[in-house]
């Protein structure tokens, strides 16, 4: 039996990404929706063959625990309210699916884990480019050696944000600008594809006087994730320039480069070994119709689930550090996590 989800937040990404690709998720499907504005819930809701009754406001998110049929949520709002959202699920029995980056930093982050440890319930991270078959396929070429030795990395993620009313440009809301954002995919996607976590950063941002769109976060943050072995990832994210994402990795005696990295669709992956170069097609497939399968198949087994809620702490620990260098000018070294499965 499919797992009932509530969609909580109906912006961008819940319209035009999440309820089309739940449509077509074998193991889920959309049983309720919370928003703000009921008539738009409601007209959401007729579309998916929904009631009215299957529409609640804010105020009335905490009855959804009396619905069995509704058995995870997934949190879609600013980053800021992630925490209230999950808490409040958690207490009400609900395993939770929750949009990057999981929260405010680290601690907040930390705090979600633990509300859905005590309250015995499944939490994901929503990292869709972990559901992706390019980005697999680049981490077996990477872990499986065909580069030999992984010497250096670099990304991009970078989007122009021109709207000064946003919130991903209010402090409160978002936590920090691009980096928790867009630079996020670089970091992730990094740690993902070495299996290694990041021994030090180092960053610098900027953040340019009298334009109001950045009065509150940066416009840009460049950073620098030292590995052992002197192994080294440079990345940019930024605000201010035409949408562009890569990701490439430099061996003794190969590359792996995805360019685009991180759209929805169409991610491209080039890996160039000693046989030559290859471009590797992949059929049509939808990340998140993936990423939901993947969360309503460990709902239904109780196993673990790919990018659980840790995976997001680790993300703000690093992010954390990387925001700590950028004030400093100084390296800033991280400690290795005890009991943590992120070697993976
Ligand atoms: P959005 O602005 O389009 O939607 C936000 C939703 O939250 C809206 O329904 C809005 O009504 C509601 N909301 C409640 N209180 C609000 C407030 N004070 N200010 C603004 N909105 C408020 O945002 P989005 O792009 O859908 O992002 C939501 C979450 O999803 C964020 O955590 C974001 O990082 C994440 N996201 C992830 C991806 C991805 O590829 N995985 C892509 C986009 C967004």
């Amino acid at each position: 039996q499919r797992v009932g989800f509530a969609i909580v937040g109906l912006g961008e990404l819940s319209a035009e990404e999440l309820i089309p690709a739940a449509r077509t998720s074998e193991h889920a499907y959309v049983a309720a929706l919370v928003t703000s504005e009921r008539d738009k819930g409601e007209a959401f809701a007729l579309a998916l063959g929904l009631t009215p009754q299957d529409v609640y406001t804010y105020e009335e998110y905490d009855r959804l625990g009396e619905r069995d049929d509704v058995e995870a949520v997934y949190i879609v709002l600013p980053n800021s309210m992630h925490r209230e959202y999950v808490e409040r699920a958690a207490r009400a029995g609900k395993h939770v699916l929750c949009e990057k980056p999981l929260g405010m930093d680290a601690g907040d982050a930390q705090a979600i884990v633990d509300a859905c440890a005590r309250a015995g319930v499944q939490l994901m991270t929503a990292y869709r480019c972990q559901y992706t078959p390019q980005h697999w396929a680049a981490r077996r070429a990477v872990q499986g050696g065909k580069l030999g030795k992984v010497k250096l990395l670099d990304s991009i993620h970078v989007q122009v944000q021109d709207d000064p009313e946003a919130w991903r440009l209010k402090r409160e809301l978002a936590g920090g600008g691009p980096l928790p954002d867009v630079g996020i995919y670089s970091l992730n996607t990094i740690r993902f594809v070495t299996g290694r976590e990041p021994e030090w950063v180092f960053a610098t941002q900027h953040q340019p006087q009298g334009d109001p769109r950045f009065a509150e976060v940066e416009e840009s943050v460049s950073f620098m994730l030292g590995f052992e072995d002197g192994v080294v990832a440079n990345c940019l994210t930024s605000y201010g320039a035409l949408t562009t994402s890569t990701l490439r990795v430099l061996g003794e005696e190969g590359t792996v480069l995805m360019d685009p990295a991180f759209p929805y669709q169409g991610v491209k992956l080039t890996v160039e070994d000693e046989a030559g170069k290859f471009e590797p097609s992949f059929g049509s497939h939808d990340q998140f119709a993936q990423e939901f399968d993947h969360f309503a198949q460990r709902v239904r087994d109780g196993q673990r689930p790919w990018t659980p809620g840790e995976e997001g702490v680790q993300d703000h620990v690093v992010m954390d550090a990387i925001y700590e260098s950028a004030r400093s000018g100084q390296v800033v070294r991280l400690k290795k996590v005890e009991g943590k499965d992120a070697f993976r």
